[in-house]
């Protein structure tokens, strides 16, 4: 094989028993720890240890509404296990983001940054709330009172956020605030931030770029080229919309993309800049002139090469899995394949490109923003991109190799990898 050539992927022979209909977003993500601890023949007191969060904290996050009322919402921040770094994860503001979800999310981030090799742990935090609903001065009293109340759990060196679902980089930019004026000055305590404050350039669409650079990679390694895809997106917010954009402008063609709203079809190719211009002036892609409507659930079964859902979890499980058209899918969301229907597309012979390296592309520029924060450092453009690439796609190039020679669909590798990094930091620290 020439230096530069990726393995091929193959499909592994899948066992008979189905794995469970109906799990959690939390027994969802055990199930993957479980399946990839079992493959490596993890002992049992480190399986136990990397089985639990670390520590869990729930918050009341009192606000006064618009119209005079006080609500008191629910919040969480849940660090997982913090052996090779400070814990790191976003903070979603969402209907469902209770103590189930967000655990499950800071077990994904700890898989997430050992498989990339971050110096990082897995952190998780939300406040359960709808976002799409409130006004400004709402959500910047949400984030200031939560920050307030998980500011002790928080540090440069202990424990940092970033954004997630229903938050961006003026979320990030408040949480920032909230915490200095407790802490004084730390722009390293958040990432995702506006530029203007510390923020890495590319950091906006560091997820989006990842998960166009591992769809590349991927339909490569398939003896394919990516000007030859027709790809339909679930999801057109931070992750959804970039990767539309990257994948555009690398020759593939976007033939559906969905939001909360509805969604858009053009099985000829939908005009992304039309779009993006149509997004940002009704504030939804639904309703694009000349194209066909598309429900969410409709786009997971539209015909296609490559579907990416980039919205919310579990959206691809018993009841939708029997629909999906594409041989490939790349997460782009946390979590949005189940347990039961990856085994069913694996099944079938569908390619699955797991969250924890498909949407590694975010917390890998985080991380560089967190670097150039403590060096008081500012990379341009050119250089996050570059640096960004080389990571992600040399880490997903190690699970390419290491699925093809052990003979496992690429989540076993990613979790065989991720769970064996941090059970070494765990030994090496003597925890065990
Ligand atoms: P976002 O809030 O910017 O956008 C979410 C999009 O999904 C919006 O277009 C929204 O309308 C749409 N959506 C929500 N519910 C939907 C539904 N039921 N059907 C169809 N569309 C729906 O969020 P984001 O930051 O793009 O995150 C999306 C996913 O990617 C989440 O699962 C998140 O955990 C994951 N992720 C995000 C990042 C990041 O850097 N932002 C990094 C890694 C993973």
């Amino acid at each position: 094989m020439p230096e530069d050539a990726l393995p091929s992927i193959s499909l592994p022979p899948v066992a008979d028993e189905r794995p469970p209909a109906g799990l959690s977003p939390w027994q969802a993500a055990l199930y993957f720890f479980e399946d990839g601890a079992c493959r490596i023949q993890l002992d049992g007191g480190c399986a136990d240890l990397l089985r639990r969060p670390w520590r869990e904290l729930h918050v009341s996050v009192p606000i006064r509404r618009d119209n005079g009322t006080l609500e008191v919402l629910a919040g969480f921040r849940v660090q997982h296990n913090g052996a090779r770094g400070p814990y790191k994860g976003g903070v979603r503001f969402h209907p469902q983001a209770d103590l189930d979800e967000v655990r499950a999310l800071a077990a994904l981030m700890t898989w997430k940054t050992a498989v990339l090799d971050l110096p990082f742990g897995g952190a998780k935090g939300g406040v359960q709330c709808d976002a799409t609903t409130m006004s400004e001065n709402e959500l910047r009293q949400i984030t200031r009172t939560y920050t307030q109340n998980i500011a002790h759990l928080l540090g440069v060196s202990r424990d940092i956020p970033a954004p997630d679902l229903g938050t961006n980089a003026q979320t990030m930019a408040w949480m920032m605030d909230a915490y200095g004026a407790r802490y004084g000055y730390s722009p390293g305590i958040v990432t995702g931030k506006p530029p203007a404050l510390g923020g890495s350039e590319g950091r906006a669409e560091a997820t989006g770029l990842g998960v166009a650079l591992i769809t590349r990679d991927t339909v490569q390694a398939m003896g394919r080229g990516v000007e030859e895809l027709r790809v339909a997106i679930q999801g057109y917010g931070n992750v959804g919309a970039n990767a539309a954009r990257y994948l555009d402008a690398m020759g593939a063609t976007i033939v559906a993309v969905s939001d909360i709203h509805g969604g858009v079809h053009d099985p000829d190719g939908l005009d992304v800049a039309g779009l993006q211009a149509h997004c940002a002036r009704t504030g939804s892609v639904a309703a694009m002139p000349g194209t066909q409507d598309c429900s969410g659930e409709a786009l997971l079964h539209v015909e296609c090469d490559v579907l990416i859902p980039a919205a919310i979890n579990g959206v691809i499980n018993r009841e939708t899995v029997g629909g999906v058209q594409a041989p490939l899918i790349v997460e782009g969301a946390n979590g949005p394949v189940t347990p039961y229907a990856d085994h069913e597309l694996t099944k079938r012979g569908v390619v699955v490109v797991p969250d924890i390296i498909a949407n590694g592309g975010g917390v890998t520029v985080s991380y560089f923003e967190w670097t150039q924060n403590v060096q008081r450092y500012h990379w341009e453009q050119e250089r996050v991109e570059e640096e960004l690439e080389r990571v992600l796609c040399s880490a997903y190039r190690d699970l390419l190799v290491r699925a093809a020679s052990d003979g496992v669909t690429l989540r076993a590798a990613a979790f065989m990898t991720g769970i064996e990094r941090v059970a070494e930091a765990i030994r090496l620290r003597g925890f065990l």
